[in-house]
């Protein structure tokens, strides 16, 4: 049978603060990662309870490749959003893929809610919970330090844990991981800060045999020989992703002053080559990559008067510099830096916050929301008030903060300013104004990410005299096949190295069967199995909104027309079978 082989789960019930593991052949099938997660989150979840009830799980799950081949990095997560109030789902690099396999889990499944804060560690056969009273209300990089000190394995360890954003139920709270990764998106955060989860710490140190080492020897040179002798993944490693803010600035498609303006007059200023020249200390690798896109600057700052400066080492990445530079008006490379850091420590989803306070500084200006309330100056291009506005969020001292801490779609309904708030299904958007493709690409993707389909690519390849029929097939077959990496936790950089023979070859290396269309049944399996769960949360296609200011302010492909939008989504719902 394709995929054949048998997939170990490990299930911690924090009600009972008790673990147990189960063995599963018939889901090898799904592979693992996305394909595993997504199918035993089907089985658990418990339709007709909040995201945040304790009943609700979170699946993280690994692939057959992680950590034996390059780039298979990525650990998935699976979740009830308390965001969208529908599908969750976040890919997390760094450590914890490695941790995991060598700790001899395919998956992870958490469920309950502990009486008080725990974090658990989880090793080979063992798993202990552990009084994590001391640890809440510090911020991730507190977290992270004490628990490295705590617990032993340096190497084989990952620490993934929650900031005060997840303790407080912040609906865009994320998990940081190790150093500088995140589950970002979609509220994972606020999951873990519902059952009372700080951390996990998982150390693994278990060996596996490889069946055909020459096989295996020539899939990995190859995969090796493409990552870092070809132009495939060089501008990763380059400027990184940061390199996107000039192009995009160039083509008129980089969102700035809550997309008002699709260039920022400063982009320069705030460039991947600005951050670069001025900041660069080094770049990092998630285990096993040979890539090392991480792009880790210096913010140096002043803290005292006289002469009292600290440094601050902190990853920057096109999202980032978008969300928290160009779309809140913040033309320096230290302000953006002073951002980047605050979310960072407090645990929040970088994309969500600018966004968020963006629409925030232009509610403001329109008297939806009051400056007493806000109790913070918030004006673009002044990171001072944002700053201050973050932790309120995080505090919630008021209706306003509460309103704020359950995302922007709450916040909108609730004072108005829906036009120019900037969200695709719910999900704040992110930093690609290209045109169609982009707009209902995030909308109908399942996660509601520009990373579901890439339709900011499609729009760049097709123009503006773009086929309807032509994009919306793209986004289809892109989502599908994406399905198959993400049950390999191949990162999405490393998509051109991984072409379909490859991941066959690579696959039947380890001895898993993946001949005839099983990698595309499981891309349509996957697909099909994610849409039925987002519908019965209650998610409508037929609902989508897309925000009036994407269509007004004119984007790469010019200024957009709701009816177009309107019939590319019908042909979407139509072909994809949705
Ligand atoms: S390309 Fe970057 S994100 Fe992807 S695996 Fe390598 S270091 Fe990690």
């Amino acid at each position: 049978m394709p995929g054949e082989r048998v997939l170990t789960i490990l299930h911690l019930d924090l009600d009972r603060l008790t673990w147990k593991t189960e063995t599963r052949a018939d889901l090898a099938g799904y592979l693992g990662g996305i394909g595993l997660a997504s199918k035993l989150f089907a089985e658990l979840w418990r339709p007709g309870l909040k995201p945040l009830d304790p009943a609700q799980p979170v699946v993280l799950a690994i692939g057959p490749l992680s950590t034996v081949f390059p780039l298979a990095t990525k650990t998935a997560a699976v979740f009830h959003s308390p965001l969208t109030g529908e599908w969750g789902e976040s890919y997390a690099g760094m450590r914890l893929a490695l941790a995991l396999r060598f700790a001899g889990y395919d998956a992870l499944v958490v469920t309950g809610r502990a009486a008080h804060p725990v974090y658990a560690s989880v090793t080979p056969g063992r798993v202990s919970f552990r009084d994590a009273r001391g640890l809440w209300g510090l911020s991730t990089e507190e977290t992270g330090r004490i628990l490295r000190e705590w617990e032993a394995g340096r190497g084989h360890r990952s620490t993934v844990r929650i900031g005060p954003a997840g303790e407080r139920g912040v609906a865009f709270a994320g998990v940081n991981v190790d150093t500088f990764r995140h589950f970002g998106r979609l509220g994972l955060g606020a999951v873990f800060g519902a059952k009372k989860l700080k951390a996990l710490v998982v150390y693994g140190d278990k060996s596996f045999p490889i069946p055909d080492r020459k096989a295996y020897r020539a899939v990995y040179d190859e995969v090796f020989r493409r990552a870092v002798e070809t132009d495939l993944l060089e501008k990763y490693h380059g400027l990184g992703t940061a390199g996107n803010v000039m192009v995009l600035d160039g083509l008129g498609a980089l969102p700035t002053r809550n997309l008002r303006q699709n260039r920022f007059e400063h982009a320069a200023r705030i460039s991947g080559e600005a951050f670069a020249e001025q900041t660069l200390l080094r770049k990092l690798a998630c285990p096993g990559c040979p890539v090392g896109c991480i792009h880790i600057g210096l913010y140096r700052r002043q803290f005292g008067t006289g002469y009292e400066y600290e440094s601050i080492a902190l990853a920057y990445d096109h999202e980032l510099i978008y969300a928290l530079g160009s779309l809140l008006g913040i033309g320096d490379t230290d302000g953006v830096y002073a951002l980047i850091e605050k979310v960072e420590l407090l645990g929040l989803d970088a994309i969500t916050s600018g966004v968020l306070l963006a629409w925030a500084t232009e509610a403001l200006q329109e008297g939806l929301i009051s400056a007493e309330e806000l109790g913070v100056r918030l004006a673009f291009g002044k990171p001072d008030g944002y700053l201050a506005a973050l932790d309120r969020v995080v505090r919630q001292p008021n209706d306003l903060y509460r309103t704020l801490a359950r995302g922007l779609e709450a916040a909108a309904r609730t004072y108005g300013g829906r036009d120019f708030a900037l969200t695709l299904g719910g999900h704040e958007m992110a930093g690609y104004h290209t045109g169609y493709g982009f707009l209902l690409g995030q909308a109908v993707g399942a996660r509601h990410s520009h990373l579901c389909n890439a339709g900011y690519a499609v729009d760049q390849d097709l123009g503006p005299d773009f086929d309807p029929d032509v994009l919306v097939e793209r986004l289809i077959a892109e989502e599908k096949w994406r399905q198959v990496l993400n049950s390999l936790c191949i990162c999405l950089f490393g998509r051109g190295v991984w072409d379909r023979d490859t991941v066959r070859a690579a696959l039947e290396s380890l001895g898993i069967e993946a001949g005839g269309d099983f990698l595309s049944a499981l891309g349509d399996r996957v697909f099909k199995l994610k849409n039925e769960v987002k519908q019965e949360m209650g998610f409508d296609f037929r609902k989508l909104r897309f925000p009036r200011r994407c269509l007004e302010t004119p984007s790469f492909q010019g200024r957009l027309d709701e009816a177009v939008l309107k019939d590319l989504l019908e042909r979407y719902i139509r072909k994809a079978g949705v």
